[in-house]
């Protein structure tokens, strides 16, 4: 029976912005990216918006309470998803415990060496949103999208001064929900470094088991 509730943790960089969405496309589940969703409030100039953006432009986690509501109502009435950035730190994992259980949480795992590499080289399109990395997945012009001619951009969050917080803020709030989905028997791992298809392929796998 495949797995319906299903949430991406790892390192920022890791692919889970990347993985999400393919096995979104492929799957049907509706895909929740917190961090998207924090953007898109930033750029309209939503209330939480405005609280967020500091927040976001440190590299610092968005208070639990803000992200926890952000994300109750989106998932109360669906059937399945695929959550990515979110749980971010046990209080959220607890909280969607509270509402729902997790049937699967899939590690990607990456080093710090690399997370570097890679966001340092990550750009978005302004347009749909598709994921490049200059380091291996180079646009023909890189600024402009090899999906739809958008624009592409350097998130300022992928900046070198924010990435070594962001990395830090992951291994003290975030890693321990490697253990905390252990404990509850849910929990498989990926090596993140072998490629986009590769693990594509290989989290389609779990997820269909
Ligand atoms: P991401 O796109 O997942 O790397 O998220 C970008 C930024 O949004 C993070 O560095 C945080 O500032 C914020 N953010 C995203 N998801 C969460 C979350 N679950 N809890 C707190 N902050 C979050």
């Amino acid at each position: 029976m495949p797995s319906r509730r299903i949430v991406l943790l790892g390192p920022p960089g890791a692919g889970k912005g990347t993985q999400a969405k393919l096995i979104a496309e492929k799957t049907g589940l509706l895909h929740l990216s917190t961090g998207d969703v924090l953007r898109d409030e930033v750029a309209r100039g939503t209330g939480l918006g405005r609280k967020a953006k500091e927040y976001m432009d440190r590299g610092d986690l968005v208070p639990d309470r803000l992200v926890i509501d952000m994300v109750s109502g989106r998932i109360a009435a669906v059937g399945g998803f695929i959550l990515d950035g979110f749980p971010r730190t046990v209080p959220q994992a607890e909280a969607l415990a509270a509402t729902t259980a997790v049937e699967l949480a899939i590690n990607i795992t990456l080093g710090k060496d690399e997370v570097v590499r890679r966001l340092s080289a990550r750009r978005v399109c302004r347009r749909c949103g598709r994921i490049h990395n200059l380091l291996f997945d180079r646009p023909e012009d890189p600024s402009v999208c090899s999906s739809c001619g958008g624009e592409l951009f350097q998130r300022d969050d992928d900046r070198a001064e924010v990435i070594e917080n962001r990395y830090d803020v992951y291994t003290v709030a975030t890693a321990p929900l490697v253990d905390f989905y252990r404990r509850r028997g849910v929990l498989r791992e990926v090596d993140g470094s072998i490629g986009r298809d590769g693990l594509c392929a290989r989290i389609l796998e779990l997820v269909s088991a």
